[in-house]
Parts: structure tokens; C-alpha cells; sequence
């Protein structure tokens, strides 16, 4: 698995992931970890271990 700086998630895995909301593409946030949805204005989070929680009941919304 090749290193890369501020990832958490395994690799490939940022490229299947999709919204459960809207099914659009995440993008990965270092810190806190969490995957983010731009167009819904969510970060779900990633536990330890780096698996994503892709529900939306725990993601929170995000401003920036
Ligand atoms: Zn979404």
C-alpha cells in the first residue's frame, strides 16, 4: 500500500465511496478524519482503524 500523507483511509477506497445521501463523490478531510460531501454539507466520520461511518444519522454538517 503506497504511503500517502494525511490519509487515513485504505487504499481505494475514497474512489468507491459514495454519499448515502445523494450517491455524489466524498473527498477526505485529514483532520478531524472524516469524508466530506460538498453538495449536502456533510463529513462523515472515519473511526479508528479508518473505516468511514457512512450514515447519516452520524454525520454532522459542516461550514467552509
Ligand atoms: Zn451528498
Amino acid at each position: 500500500m503506497a504511503a500517502r500523507p494525511d490519509s487515513v483511509l485504505p487504499e481505494g477506497l475514497l474512489e468507491i465511496m459514495q454519499c448515502p445521501r445523494c450517491a455524489g463523490a466524498l473527498k477526505e478531510r485529514a483532520a478531524p478524519p472524516a469524508l466530506l460531501c460538498e453538495a449536502c454539507r456533510l463529513a462523515y466520520p472515519i473511526a479508528d482503524g479508518g473505516i468511514p461511518v457512512m450514515l447519516e444519522d452520524a454525520a454532522v454538517s459542516f461550514d467552509d
